[in-house]
């Protein structure tokens, strides 16, 4: 104790017998007479040892270290050592780069406070706070390795980073193996559409013949071929357009086909600016079967040899032409009968005859007699079908080829070639006898019977429209006498 001191705090370690080394603190008075005097000094050791404890549970709890250091550096409390062990806190800790400044730091009122290296070979660092007790002279010092905590977050990192790679790796896994898919798909498509394409191109091209028509002859050894094919054999293209003609196209597209392509025609197009021909024409290939064939023809002028070139494209369209003729057939056809219409059975036989009248044609108007009879007693739906019927029993009496029209309600015309007036004669009393008959179903009976008139092409006319106005004034004395009968038209009726 300095003279100056009314008490000093001292801690010690050993030195009291039977305090097991455990930490004492000694508070040591000085004792005075009246006068002042100091007649003696009184010491109190108080077991501290639950300092030890207390830094220990610090130490747990926050994961610090924390020291009670003396002014030499030695550990005389810490949660692992006492002052029995002299230890020294530096040599421990590897520091003694800062025992001057930690020893020197005597302000009791703030911290001091440094990063150190948590040991020699290590790079991580460690946070110390140092604290000075004047009382004791000791120094309470606070170490924050850092390094758990480094590992801690670099576990975190680690695990953060392991799980985002996983993500990452299935994603990817994912994408790949759709990507595969979609590759193998497209691949597969392409292959398809290749091969289509393949056999597309093929076809086509396997259709394509090229002429020269300045030279008149086949432009290639392909079309040389066909020539040769055809029995055409090194033939004029002009020749070979001829053999071609009768071989195979059906006679009526004969003529159309010939003039579409003959030299002189091509040559004209194209002088008028035109090089693009196309003719729809019926065609065989074994002489019996027909089938509907397009020809798209491209015409262009060849610098090489100074010619007038043409390639043809040859298009079996059969497919399509049957059903674009069914749709049309449909649109002309009386849907309760199947016989034509009326605007159609004036074009067919318009056309007809406007065509090469090859003998004679008749025109029947055929009337049921009596009709309205049969709807005013047995209803509207029974006068259908009798309708019907008699179509059906018309029909039995003429070719497939022969056209049967609906030009009133219960009025029909037969256009048919026909040999002779006898045969015409023939032909209508056949057709009373047919017709002239019971019409019966479900309970309900007509008597059928027909008034027809005749006109007879070229010598009563050569239009749909004169023969019908001709072959209704017949049809109109047939009424009059008496019905169920036949009139041919003669002049003056
Ligand atoms: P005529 O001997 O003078 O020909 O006498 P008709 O009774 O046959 O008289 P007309 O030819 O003038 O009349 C035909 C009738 O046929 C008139 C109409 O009600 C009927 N009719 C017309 N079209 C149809 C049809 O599609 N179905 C039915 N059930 N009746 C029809
Ligand atoms: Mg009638």
């Amino acid at each position: 104790m300095q003279n100056g001191e009314e008490y000093t705090l001292n801690v010690d370690n050993d030195e009291v017998t039977g305090a097991d080394n455990k930490i004492t603190l000694f508070v040591n008075c000085k004792i005075k007479n009246p006068q002042g005097q100091v007649i003696g000094v009184v010491g109190v050791g108080v077991n501290i040892d639950y300092l030890q404890e207390l830094l220990r549970q610090y130490e747990n709890k926050y994961n610090v270290g924390t020291f009670l250091i003396d002014s030499t550096g030695a550990i005389q409390v810490s949660g692992t050592y006492n002052g029995h062990t002299q230890v020294d806190w530096f040599k421990v800790n590897e520091s003694e780069n800062i025992r001057q400044e930690v020893l020197e730091w005597k302000n009791g009122k703030t911290n001091w406070e440094v990063w150190m290296p948590s040991s020699v070979q290590s790079s991580e660092k460690s946070y110390l706070v140092v604290r000075y007790i004047p009382d004791l002279d000791w120094y309470l010092l606070v170490k924050q390795d850092t390094g758990a905590l480094v590992e801690e977050l670099n576990a975190k990192i680690l695990q953060t980073a392991l799980l985002i790679g996983l993500v990452i790796l299935s994603i990817i896994l994912i994408i790949t193996s759709v990507i595969k898919k979609f590759n193998l798909k497209m691949t597969k498509l392409l292959e398809e559409r290749q091969e289509l394409f393949k056999e597309a191109t093929e076809q086509i091209y396997d259709n394509i013949y090229e002429l020269n028509i300045t030279k008149n002859c086949a432009a290639s050894r392909k079309t040389q071929l066909y020539f040769e094919a055809l029995g055409a054999k090194d033939l004029p293209y002009e020749e070979f357009l001829r053999v071609v003609t009768v071989k195979q196209i059906k006679e009526e597209f004969r003529a159309g086909y010939i003039s579409t392509f003959s030299i002189d025609n091509v040559k004209r197009q194209f002088e008028e600016g035109n090089n693009y021909l196309q003719y729809e024409f019926m065609l065989t290939e074994d002489g019996s079967n027909y089938f509907w064939m397009r020809i798209d023809a491209y015409i262009f002028y060849s610098k090489m040899d100074d010619s007038l070139h043409m390639f043809t494209y040859r298009n079996n369209i059969n497919d399509e032409k049957c059903k674009e003729m069914e749709i049309k057939k449909k649109a002309s056809l009386d849907e309760m009968t199947g016989a034509y219409t009326k605007n159609a059975t004036e074009r067919i036989i318009d056309k007809v005859l406007a065509g090469e009248l090859k003998g004679s044609y008749s025109l029947f108007i055929i009337d049921l007699d009596d009709f309205k009879q049969a709807n005013d007693s047995y209803g509207h739906q029974f006068g259908d079908f009798c309708i019907k019927e008699f179509v059906r029993l018309l029909r039995s009496n003429f070719r497939e080829s022969d056209i049967v029209g609906r030009v009133g309600g219960d009025e029909f015309v037969v256009f048919i070639p026909s040999q002779n007036l006898e045969w015409v004669r023939q032909k209508a009393e056949q057709l009373c006898r047919v017709l002239d008959t019971v019409c019966q179903k479900n309970g309900s009976v007509w008597k059928m019977s027909v008034s027809i008139g005749i006109a007879v092409a070229p010598k009563d006319g050569k239009s749909f429209e004169m023969l019908y106005e001709k072959a209704d004034k017949a049809l109109y004395e047939t009424k009059k006498s008496g019905k169920n009968g036949y009139t041919l038209y003669e002049e003056g009726m």
